[in-house]
Protein backbone atom coordinates (compact mmCIF):
# COMPACT_ATOMS: atom_id res chain seq x y z
CA UNK A 1 0.00 0.00 0.00
CA UNK A 2 1.30 3.42 -0.60
CA UNK A 3 1.86 5.67 2.43
CA UNK A 4 -0.04 8.40 2.63
CA UNK A 5 1.53 11.63 2.87
CA UNK A 6 1.53 13.41 6.00
CA UNK A 7 -0.41 16.29 5.27
CA UNK A 8 -4.29 15.90 3.37
CA UNK A 9 -5.53 18.51 1.46
CA UNK A 10 -7.52 20.08 4.21
CA UNK A 11 -4.67 20.78 6.46
CA UNK A 12 -1.88 23.01 6.22
CA UNK A 13 1.73 20.61 5.92
CA UNK A 14 2.69 22.34 9.31
CA UNK A 15 6.48 21.02 7.92
CA UNK A 16 8.38 23.12 10.59
CA UNK A 17 12.21 22.11 10.01
CA UNK A 18 13.98 24.80 12.21
CA UNK A 19 16.13 22.68 14.36
CA UNK A 20 17.25 20.74 11.77
CA UNK A 21 19.36 23.09 10.34
CA UNK A 22 22.61 23.08 10.84
CA UNK A 23 23.79 26.56 10.82
CA UNK A 24 23.60 28.22 13.82
CA UNK A 25 20.83 30.03 15.84
CA UNK A 26 18.90 32.75 13.60
CA UNK A 27 20.43 35.42 15.20
CA UNK A 28 19.54 37.76 12.72
CA UNK A 29 15.87 38.81 12.20
CA UNK A 30 17.10 40.95 9.64
CA UNK A 31 14.91 43.76 8.10
CA UNK A 32 17.60 44.50 5.79
CA UNK A 33 18.71 42.37 2.70
CA UNK A 34 22.36 41.56 3.03
CA UNK A 35 21.92 41.00 -0.99
CA UNK A 36 23.30 43.79 -3.15
CA UNK A 37 21.07 42.89 -6.36
CA UNK A 38 21.92 43.64 -9.64
CA UNK A 39 19.64 42.79 -12.38
CA UNK A 40 21.11 42.85 -16.07
CA UNK A 41 18.54 40.58 -17.54
CA UNK A 42 15.78 42.90 -16.43
CA UNK A 43 17.14 45.17 -18.36
CA UNK A 44 16.87 43.89 -21.54
CA UNK A 45 13.48 44.73 -23.15
CA UNK A 46 10.32 44.49 -21.92
CA UNK A 47 9.45 41.44 -24.09
CA UNK A 48 12.23 39.64 -22.98
CA UNK A 49 10.18 38.87 -19.29
CA UNK A 50 7.37 38.95 -17.25
CA UNK A 51 7.82 41.71 -14.49
CA UNK A 52 5.79 39.40 -11.80
CA UNK A 53 6.15 38.77 -7.95
CA UNK A 54 6.15 35.41 -6.83
CA UNK A 55 2.75 34.72 -4.68
CA UNK A 56 2.90 33.89 -0.77
CA UNK A 57 2.73 30.83 0.82
CA UNK A 58 1.08 30.59 4.18
CA UNK A 59 3.77 29.05 6.80
CA UNK A 60 7.28 28.37 5.12
CA UNK A 61 10.08 26.85 6.97
CA UNK A 62 13.30 26.52 6.57
CA UNK A 63 14.90 23.27 5.05
CA UNK A 64 18.51 23.39 4.40
CA UNK A 65 20.73 26.35 3.83
CA UNK A 66 23.76 25.66 1.66
CA UNK A 67 26.64 27.64 3.89
CA UNK A 68 29.06 27.23 1.57
CA UNK A 69 27.05 28.25 -1.69
CA UNK A 70 26.18 31.64 -0.08
CA UNK A 71 29.93 32.36 1.02
CA UNK A 72 30.79 32.09 -2.65
CA UNK A 73 28.28 34.21 -3.46
CA UNK A 74 28.94 36.78 -1.07
CA UNK A 75 25.38 36.26 1.23
CA UNK A 76 25.21 36.02 5.20
CA UNK A 77 24.41 32.27 5.43
CA UNK A 78 22.45 33.02 9.10
CA UNK A 79 20.92 36.24 7.27
CA UNK A 80 19.44 33.34 4.75
CA UNK A 81 18.27 31.04 7.24
CA UNK A 82 16.62 34.22 9.47
CA UNK A 83 13.02 34.29 9.30
CA UNK A 84 14.08 37.08 6.57
CA UNK A 85 15.56 35.06 4.80
CA UNK A 86 13.55 32.68 4.88
CA UNK A 87 10.52 34.69 3.61
CA UNK A 88 12.69 35.61 0.92
CA UNK A 89 13.15 32.01 -0.31
CA UNK A 90 9.32 31.30 0.16
CA UNK A 91 8.82 33.92 -2.47
CA UNK A 92 6.57 36.10 0.41
CA UNK A 93 8.52 38.84 0.42
CA UNK A 94 10.65 40.53 -2.13
CA UNK A 95 13.95 41.59 -1.19
CA UNK A 96 15.28 45.15 -1.51
CA UNK A 97 16.60 45.39 -4.62
CA UNK A 98 15.49 42.10 -6.13
CA UNK A 99 13.40 42.47 -8.96
CA UNK A 100 11.07 39.43 -9.79
CA UNK A 101 10.81 38.36 -13.38
CA UNK A 102 9.89 35.37 -15.46
CA UNK A 103 11.59 34.51 -18.65
CA UNK A 104 10.15 34.18 -22.41
CA UNK A 105 11.42 31.27 -23.92
CA UNK A 106 10.91 28.36 -26.70
CA UNK A 107 11.69 24.88 -27.01
CA UNK A 108 11.94 21.75 -28.66
CA UNK A 109 10.57 18.68 -26.42
CA UNK A 110 10.84 15.61 -27.16
CA UNK A 111 11.37 16.58 -30.78
CA UNK A 112 8.18 18.38 -31.21
CA UNK A 113 8.25 22.44 -31.30
CA UNK A 114 6.53 24.34 -28.46
CA UNK A 115 6.52 27.92 -29.98
CA UNK A 116 6.07 29.47 -26.28
CA UNK A 117 7.30 28.02 -23.09
CA UNK A 118 8.88 29.83 -20.41
CA UNK A 119 9.34 30.28 -16.40
CA UNK A 120 5.95 28.55 -15.42
CA UNK A 121 7.00 28.36 -12.07
CA UNK A 122 10.39 30.23 -11.29
CA UNK A 123 10.98 33.96 -10.46
CA UNK A 124 14.62 35.55 -11.56
CA UNK A 125 14.59 37.14 -8.21
CA UNK A 126 17.97 39.06 -9.58
CA UNK A 127 21.50 38.55 -9.63
CA UNK A 128 24.57 38.50 -7.42
CA UNK A 129 28.35 39.55 -7.81
CA UNK A 130 29.95 37.27 -5.94
CA UNK A 131 33.60 37.73 -4.64
CA UNK A 132 34.74 35.57 -7.05
CA UNK A 133 33.50 38.48 -9.47
CA UNK A 134 31.57 35.70 -11.38
CA UNK A 135 27.52 36.85 -11.60
CA UNK A 136 25.02 34.94 -10.79
CA UNK A 137 21.20 34.03 -10.95
CA UNK A 138 18.92 34.00 -7.87
CA UNK A 139 16.13 32.00 -8.78
CA UNK A 140 12.70 30.57 -6.80
CA UNK A 141 11.44 27.34 -8.33
CA UNK A 142 7.84 26.80 -7.16
CA UNK A 143 7.47 30.41 -6.22
CA UNK A 144 3.79 30.43 -8.02
CA UNK A 145 2.42 30.61 -11.16
CA UNK A 146 3.50 33.13 -13.84
CA UNK A 147 1.85 34.35 -17.53
CA UNK A 148 4.19 31.24 -18.63
CA UNK A 149 2.29 28.34 -16.50
CA UNK A 150 -0.08 27.30 -19.08
CA UNK A 151 -2.54 26.04 -16.82
CA UNK A 152 0.11 24.58 -14.14
CA UNK A 153 0.17 25.80 -10.51
CA UNK A 154 3.33 27.19 -10.28
CA UNK A 155 3.99 25.28 -7.32
CA UNK A 156 7.08 22.58 -6.72
CA UNK A 157 6.13 19.15 -4.32
CA UNK A 158 8.39 19.08 -1.51
CA UNK A 159 10.29 15.73 -3.46
CA UNK A 160 11.56 16.90 -6.56
CA UNK A 161 12.87 19.96 -4.19
CA UNK A 162 14.91 18.02 -2.15
CA UNK A 163 15.74 15.23 -5.34
CA UNK A 164 17.02 18.84 -6.76
CA UNK A 165 18.92 20.02 -3.67
CA UNK A 166 20.54 16.63 -3.35
CA UNK A 167 21.44 15.67 -7.21
CA UNK A 168 22.64 19.62 -7.90
CA UNK A 169 24.68 19.89 -5.09
CA UNK A 170 26.14 16.09 -5.40
CA UNK A 171 26.80 16.95 -9.21
CA UNK A 172 29.04 19.99 -7.73
CA UNK A 173 31.09 18.21 -5.70
CA UNK A 174 32.02 16.19 -8.46
CA UNK A 175 33.16 18.97 -10.80
CA UNK A 176 29.84 19.36 -13.29
CA UNK A 177 29.03 22.47 -14.00
CA UNK A 178 25.90 22.50 -12.74
CA UNK A 179 23.21 25.28 -11.21
CA UNK A 180 23.22 25.18 -7.56
CA UNK A 181 20.96 24.49 -4.76
CA UNK A 182 21.16 27.71 -2.16
CA UNK A 183 18.32 26.67 0.07
CA UNK A 184 15.17 25.00 0.09
CA UNK A 185 11.66 25.57 2.26
CA UNK A 186 8.83 23.93 2.64
CA UNK A 187 6.17 26.26 1.80
CA UNK A 188 3.34 24.82 4.16
CA UNK A 189 0.41 24.54 1.72
CA UNK A 190 -0.66 21.71 -0.19
CA UNK A 191 -0.45 20.80 -3.81
CA UNK A 192 -1.97 18.64 -5.44
CA UNK A 193 -0.71 16.01 -7.73
CA UNK A 194 -1.35 12.13 -7.89
CA UNK A 195 -1.94 12.48 -4.43
CA UNK A 196 -1.70 15.76 -2.15
CA UNK A 197 2.28 16.37 -1.49
CA UNK A 198 3.87 19.07 1.02
CA UNK A 199 4.99 21.77 -1.27
CA UNK A 200 8.79 23.41 -1.62
CA UNK A 201 10.54 26.16 -3.16
CA UNK A 202 14.30 26.27 -4.16
CA UNK A 203 16.53 28.70 -4.74
CA UNK A 204 18.53 28.04 -7.39
CA UNK A 205 21.73 29.91 -8.66
CA UNK A 206 22.92 29.78 -12.75
CA UNK A 207 25.38 31.69 -14.01
CA UNK A 208 22.77 32.06 -16.10
CA UNK A 209 19.58 30.56 -16.53
CA UNK A 210 19.59 31.60 -20.74
CA UNK A 211 18.49 28.33 -22.63
CA UNK A 212 18.62 27.41 -26.22
CA UNK A 213 14.91 27.82 -26.14
CA UNK A 214 15.42 31.52 -25.06
CA UNK A 215 17.23 32.00 -29.01
CA UNK A 216 14.65 29.95 -30.31
CA UNK A 217 12.07 32.19 -29.09
CA UNK A 218 13.33 35.19 -30.40
CA UNK A 219 14.25 32.96 -33.59
CA UNK A 220 10.74 32.11 -34.23
CA UNK A 221 8.84 35.39 -33.95
CA UNK A 222 11.88 36.97 -36.37
CA UNK A 223 13.12 38.90 -33.92
CA UNK A 224 16.28 39.51 -35.35
CA UNK A 225 17.29 43.09 -33.05
CA UNK A 226 16.22 40.54 -29.82
CA UNK A 227 18.26 37.85 -31.16
CA UNK A 228 21.37 40.47 -31.16
CA UNK A 229 20.51 41.63 -27.75
CA UNK A 230 20.60 38.16 -26.43
CA UNK A 231 23.67 37.38 -27.83
CA UNK A 232 25.52 40.93 -26.82
CA UNK A 233 24.36 39.75 -22.96
CA UNK A 234 25.32 36.28 -23.41
CA UNK A 235 28.81 37.15 -24.47
CA UNK A 236 29.02 39.81 -21.53
CA UNK A 237 28.92 37.50 -19.46
CA UNK A 238 29.57 34.07 -20.42
CA UNK A 239 31.98 34.64 -23.54
CA UNK A 240 33.41 38.23 -23.09
CA UNK A 241 36.95 36.44 -25.16
CA UNK A 242 33.94 36.24 -28.14
CA UNK A 243 34.64 40.46 -27.96
CA UNK A 244 38.30 40.22 -30.19
CA UNK A 245 36.95 37.85 -32.76
CA UNK A 246 36.05 38.34 -36.25
CA UNK A 247 32.74 36.99 -35.71
CA UNK A 248 31.99 37.32 -31.98
CA UNK A 249 28.78 35.54 -32.88
CA UNK A 250 30.04 32.75 -34.47
CA UNK A 251 32.37 32.47 -31.52
CA UNK A 252 29.59 32.68 -29.35
CA UNK A 253 27.89 29.19 -30.75
CA UNK A 254 31.39 27.36 -31.18
CA UNK A 255 31.73 28.41 -27.44
CA UNK A 256 28.66 27.33 -26.32
CA UNK A 257 29.08 24.09 -28.46
CA UNK A 258 32.68 23.55 -26.60
CA UNK A 259 30.69 24.07 -23.50
CA UNK A 260 28.63 21.76 -23.96
CA UNK A 261 30.64 18.88 -25.46
CA UNK A 262 32.49 19.09 -22.30
CA UNK A 263 29.54 18.78 -19.60
CA UNK A 264 28.03 15.76 -21.88
CA UNK A 265 31.68 13.95 -21.54
CA UNK A 266 30.88 14.74 -17.77
CA UNK A 267 27.56 13.28 -17.65
CA UNK A 268 29.14 9.79 -19.44
CA UNK A 269 31.68 9.54 -17.34
CA UNK A 270 29.23 9.50 -14.29
CA UNK A 271 26.82 7.50 -15.66
CA UNK A 272 24.63 10.52 -15.11
CA UNK A 273 21.28 10.42 -17.29
CA UNK A 274 19.50 13.79 -17.53
CA UNK A 275 16.34 12.19 -18.56
CA UNK A 276 14.77 15.88 -20.03
CA UNK A 277 17.28 17.05 -22.40
CA UNK A 278 14.91 19.21 -24.50
CA UNK A 279 16.36 22.32 -25.77
CA UNK A 280 14.01 24.63 -23.20
CA UNK A 281 15.98 22.63 -20.30
CA UNK A 282 19.71 23.70 -22.02
CA UNK A 283 21.92 26.41 -21.13
CA UNK A 284 24.47 28.47 -22.71
CA UNK A 285 26.08 28.61 -19.85
CA UNK A 286 27.09 24.88 -20.05
CA UNK A 287 25.97 24.23 -16.88
CA UNK A 288 23.51 21.56 -16.30
CA UNK A 289 19.95 22.49 -15.67
CA UNK A 290 16.33 21.12 -14.44
CA UNK A 291 16.52 18.20 -12.59
CA UNK A 292 13.78 16.39 -13.35
CA UNK A 293 13.24 12.38 -13.74
CA UNK A 294 17.63 12.26 -13.41
CA UNK A 295 19.00 9.73 -12.03
CA UNK A 296 22.58 7.97 -12.07
CA UNK A 297 22.88 4.18 -13.83
CA UNK A 298 24.02 1.58 -11.54
CA UNK A 299 24.38 -1.62 -13.52
CA UNK A 300 26.18 -0.46 -16.72
CA UNK A 301 24.09 -0.70 -19.73
CA UNK A 302 24.28 2.37 -22.41
CA UNK A 303 20.79 1.80 -23.18
CA UNK A 304 19.44 2.34 -19.84
CA UNK A 305 16.42 4.70 -19.28
CA UNK A 306 14.80 5.92 -15.89
CA UNK A 307 12.00 8.73 -16.92
CA UNK A 308 8.64 7.58 -17.05
CA UNK A 309 7.85 9.53 -19.72
CA UNK A 310 10.38 8.99 -22.04
CA UNK A 311 8.47 5.83 -23.84
CA UNK A 312 10.67 5.71 -26.84
CA UNK A 313 13.90 5.83 -24.99
CA UNK A 314 14.96 9.34 -26.81
CA UNK A 315 17.24 10.22 -23.33
CA UNK A 316 18.63 6.62 -22.94
CA UNK A 317 22.67 7.05 -21.76
CA UNK A 318 23.86 6.31 -24.80
CA UNK A 319 21.61 8.75 -26.40
CA UNK A 320 22.58 12.00 -24.88
CA UNK A 321 26.14 12.75 -26.86
CA UNK A 322 23.67 12.69 -30.26
CA UNK A 323 20.48 14.40 -28.63
CA UNK A 324 23.09 17.25 -27.57
CA UNK A 325 24.56 17.50 -31.08
CA UNK A 326 21.02 17.54 -32.23
CA UNK A 327 19.78 20.54 -29.81
CA UNK A 328 22.98 22.27 -30.84
CA UNK A 329 22.01 22.42 -34.32
CA UNK A 330 18.89 23.69 -33.70
CA UNK A 331 20.69 26.72 -31.61
CA UNK A 332 22.63 27.27 -34.93
CA UNK A 333 19.38 27.46 -36.77
CA UNK A 334 18.57 30.21 -34.32
CA UNK A 335 21.53 31.88 -34.53
CA UNK A 336 21.76 31.90 -38.60
CA UNK A 337 20.70 35.70 -38.93
CA UNK A 338 23.33 36.87 -36.62
CA UNK A 339 26.23 34.96 -37.96
CA UNK A 340 25.65 36.60 -41.32
CA UNK A 341 23.95 38.50 -43.75
CA UNK A 342 24.53 36.07 -46.35
CA UNK A 343 21.91 33.03 -45.85
CA UNK A 344 23.98 30.82 -47.67
CA UNK A 345 27.24 31.65 -45.87
CA UNK A 346 25.17 31.55 -42.75
CA UNK A 347 24.63 28.11 -42.88
CA UNK A 348 28.25 26.94 -43.81
CA UNK A 349 29.32 28.53 -41.19
CA UNK A 350 26.78 27.35 -38.44
CA UNK A 351 26.99 23.51 -40.02
CA UNK A 352 31.05 23.59 -39.28
CA UNK A 353 30.47 24.65 -35.74
CA UNK A 354 27.85 21.90 -35.32
CA UNK A 355 30.20 19.34 -36.87
CA UNK A 356 33.07 20.45 -34.08
CA UNK A 357 30.23 18.84 -31.28
CA UNK A 358 31.76 15.35 -31.98
CA UNK A 359 35.45 15.07 -32.05
CA UNK A 360 35.11 17.98 -28.86
CA UNK A 361 33.33 15.75 -26.95
CA UNK A 362 35.52 12.63 -28.10
CA UNK A 363 38.23 14.10 -27.09
CA UNK A 364 36.80 15.29 -23.68
CA UNK A 365 35.42 11.92 -23.07
CA UNK A 366 38.50 10.09 -23.80
CA UNK A 367 40.43 12.38 -21.92
CA UNK A 368 38.49 11.96 -18.58
CA UNK A 369 37.94 8.11 -19.63
CA UNK A 370 41.72 7.90 -19.37
CA UNK A 371 41.96 9.90 -16.54
CA UNK A 372 39.15 7.37 -14.84
CA UNK A 373 41.80 4.39 -15.72
CA UNK A 374 44.88 6.13 -14.94
CA UNK A 375 46.02 6.16 -18.36
CA UNK A 376 47.51 9.24 -19.82
CA UNK A 377 47.79 9.24 -23.46
CA UNK A 378 44.57 8.30 -25.77
CA UNK A 379 46.62 5.41 -28.27
CA UNK A 380 44.57 3.51 -30.29
CA UNK A 381 45.56 1.00 -27.70
CA UNK A 382 44.20 2.82 -24.91
CA UNK A 383 41.04 3.28 -26.78
CA UNK A 384 40.51 -0.27 -27.45
CA UNK A 385 40.99 -0.54 -23.22
CA UNK A 386 38.67 1.67 -22.85
CA UNK A 387 35.81 0.06 -24.99
CA UNK A 388 37.17 -3.53 -23.63
CA UNK A 389 36.37 -2.42 -20.36
CA UNK A 390 33.00 -0.68 -21.16
CA UNK A 391 32.22 -4.41 -22.89
CA UNK A 392 32.55 -6.29 -19.89
CA UNK A 393 31.02 -4.11 -17.70
CA UNK A 394 27.81 -4.09 -20.21
CA UNK A 395 28.09 -8.25 -20.21
CA UNK A 396 28.27 -8.47 -16.53
CA UNK A 397 26.04 -5.54 -15.62
CA UNK A 398 28.45 -4.62 -12.93
CA UNK A 399 28.03 -1.27 -11.08
CA UNK A 400 29.61 1.36 -13.11
CA UNK A 401 30.13 3.54 -10.19
CA UNK A 402 31.55 0.48 -8.25
CA UNK A 403 33.92 -0.82 -10.74
CA UNK A 404 35.38 2.19 -11.38
CA UNK A 405 36.49 2.17 -7.52
CA UNK A 406 37.65 -1.48 -8.08
CA UNK A 407 40.12 -0.39 -10.15
CA UNK A 408 41.28 3.13 -8.86
CA UNK A 409 41.91 0.24 -5.30
CA UNK A 410 43.82 -1.91 -7.78
CA UNK A 411 46.12 0.67 -9.01
CA UNK A 412 46.94 1.88 -5.62
CA UNK A 413 46.97 -1.23 -3.40
CA UNK A 414 43.68 -0.33 -0.94
CA UNK A 415 40.31 -1.59 -0.51
CA UNK A 416 38.23 1.54 -0.68
CA UNK A 417 35.56 -0.19 -2.29
CA UNK A 418 33.88 -2.40 0.87
CA UNK A 419 34.76 -5.21 -1.44
CA UNK A 420 33.34 -5.24 -4.53
CA UNK A 421 34.22 -6.94 -7.50
CA UNK A 422 33.05 -6.09 -10.98
CA UNK A 423 32.55 -10.13 -11.53
CA UNK A 424 33.87 -12.71 -13.55
CA UNK A 425 36.08 -12.37 -16.44
CA UNK A 426 37.69 -8.65 -15.80
CA UNK A 427 41.14 -10.88 -15.05
CA UNK A 428 42.69 -10.75 -18.86
CA UNK A 429 41.51 -7.55 -19.01
CA UNK A 430 43.86 -5.93 -15.59
CA UNK A 431 46.48 -7.80 -17.16
CA UNK A 432 46.62 -5.88 -20.17
CA UNK A 433 45.85 -2.41 -18.11
CA UNK A 434 47.91 -2.43 -14.87
CA UNK A 435 51.09 -2.68 -16.94
CA UNK A 436 49.90 0.92 -18.68
CA UNK A 437 49.93 2.67 -15.37
CA UNK A 438 52.83 4.82 -14.17
CA UNK A 439 53.18 6.48 -10.71
CA UNK A 440 50.74 9.20 -10.81
CA UNK A 441 47.91 6.68 -12.16
CA UNK A 442 46.39 5.98 -8.59
CA UNK A 443 46.13 9.70 -8.00
CA UNK A 444 44.39 10.75 -10.95
CA UNK A 445 42.09 7.75 -10.78
CA UNK A 446 41.16 8.69 -6.86
CA UNK A 447 40.29 12.17 -8.39
CA UNK A 448 38.13 11.12 -11.44
CA UNK A 449 36.40 8.12 -9.73
CA UNK A 450 33.55 9.09 -6.94
CA UNK A 451 32.87 6.26 -4.32
CA UNK A 452 29.28 8.01 -3.42
CA UNK A 453 27.05 9.40 -5.76
CA UNK A 454 23.21 9.86 -5.25
CA UNK A 455 21.66 6.51 -5.90
CA UNK A 456 18.18 6.15 -6.60
CA UNK A 457 17.24 4.19 -4.11
CA UNK A 458 18.48 6.17 -1.25
CA UNK A 459 17.51 9.74 -2.85
CA UNK A 460 13.85 8.02 -2.89
CA UNK A 461 14.44 7.06 0.75
CA UNK A 462 15.76 10.38 1.48
CA UNK A 463 12.59 11.83 -0.12
CA UNK A 464 9.93 9.40 1.24
CA UNK A 465 11.30 10.34 4.77
CA UNK A 466 10.72 13.68 4.82
CA UNK A 467 7.44 13.76 2.77
CA UNK A 468 5.81 10.70 4.37
CA UNK A 469 7.04 10.58 8.02
CA UNK A 470 8.77 14.72 8.35
CA UNK A 471 11.93 13.50 8.86
CA UNK A 472 14.65 15.15 7.20
CA UNK A 473 17.52 13.51 9.03
CA UNK A 474 18.18 10.59 5.62
CA UNK A 475 18.07 14.00 3.83
CA UNK A 476 21.05 15.66 5.52
CA UNK A 477 22.53 13.03 5.59
CA UNK A 478 22.67 12.24 2.17
CA UNK A 479 23.30 16.03 1.13
CA UNK A 480 26.55 15.92 3.35
CA UNK A 481 27.94 12.25 2.10
CA UNK A 482 27.95 12.79 -1.40
CA UNK A 483 28.91 16.24 -0.72
CA UNK A 484 32.24 14.38 -0.93
CA UNK A 485 31.81 12.17 -3.23
CA UNK A 486 35.30 10.68 -3.47
CA UNK A 487 35.84 10.39 0.33
CA UNK A 488 36.30 7.12 2.16
CA UNK A 489 34.49 5.72 5.37
CA UNK A 490 34.05 2.26 6.10
CA UNK A 491 30.95 3.28 8.13
CA UNK A 492 29.40 4.02 4.93
CA UNK A 493 29.39 1.48 3.19
CA UNK A 494 25.16 1.43 3.34
CA UNK A 495 25.38 4.35 1.07
CA UNK A 496 28.18 3.60 -1.64
CA UNK A 497 26.68 0.22 -2.82
CA UNK A 498 24.03 -0.76 -5.10
CA UNK A 499 20.49 -0.71 -4.31
CA UNK A 500 19.96 -3.87 -1.95
CA UNK A 501 17.34 -6.81 -4.17
CA UNK A 502 14.28 -5.83 -4.31
CA UNK A 503 15.08 -1.77 -3.91
CA UNK A 504 16.46 -0.62 -6.69
CA UNK A 505 14.61 2.24 -8.48
CA UNK A 506 13.69 1.87 -12.36
CA UNK A 507 11.58 4.10 -13.31
CA UNK A 508 11.91 7.85 -12.13
CA UNK A 509 8.76 10.96 -12.51
CA UNK A 510 9.03 14.22 -13.10
CA UNK A 511 6.84 14.66 -10.12
CA UNK A 512 6.50 18.22 -11.35
P1 LIG B 1 10.40 21.04 -17.31
O1 LIG B 1 10.05 19.78 -18.03
O2 LIG B 1 10.46 20.91 -15.81
O3 LIG B 1 11.61 21.68 -17.86
O4 LIG B 1 9.19 22.05 -17.55
C1 LIG B 1 8.74 22.41 -18.83
C2 LIG B 1 7.94 23.68 -18.74
O5 LIG B 1 6.78 23.50 -17.95
C3 LIG B 1 8.71 24.85 -18.16
O6 LIG B 1 8.40 25.98 -18.91
C4 LIG B 1 8.17 24.94 -16.75
O7 LIG B 1 8.25 26.24 -16.24
C5 LIG B 1 6.73 24.48 -16.91
N1 LIG B 1 6.20 23.89 -15.70
C6 LIG B 1 6.61 22.74 -15.11
N2 LIG B 1 5.89 22.51 -13.99
C7 LIG B 1 5.02 23.52 -13.84
C8 LIG B 1 4.01 23.86 -12.89
N3 LIG B 1 3.76 23.10 -11.83
N4 LIG B 1 3.31 25.00 -13.09
C9 LIG B 1 3.55 25.78 -14.14
N5 LIG B 1 4.47 25.52 -15.07
C10 LIG B 1 5.21 24.41 -14.93
MG1 LIG C 1 12.73 23.16 -17.79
Amino acid sequence: MTPTPICDAEQRCGFRYNGLMNNGPMNNPGGTTPIAFDNSYARLPEHFFARQPPSHVSSPSIIRVNSALAAQLGIDADWLASPAGIQMVAGNQNPPGADPISTVYAGFQFGNWNPQLGDGRAHLLGEVVGPDNVRYDIQLKGSGPTPYSRGGDGRAPLGPVLREYIVSEAMAAMGVPTTRTLAAVATGDIVQRDEPQPGGVLARVAQSHIRIGTFQYFSSIQDVEALQLLAEHVIDRHYPHCRELDNPYLGLLEAVIEHQAELIAKWQLLGFIHGVMNTDNMLLSGETVDYGPCAFMDAFDPATVFSSIDHAGRYAYQNQPGIANWNLATLAQAMLPLLDANRDAAVAMAQQAVDGFAPLFVAAYQQGMGNKLGLQIASDETIELMNDLLGLMRASRSDFTLTFRYLTDLAGDQDEHYGYHPGDGFDDWVRRWQPQLDEQAHSRMVAANPLYIPRNHLVEDAIEAAVYRADLGPFHRLVEITGKPYGYDPALERFAMPAPPGQSVRQTFCGT
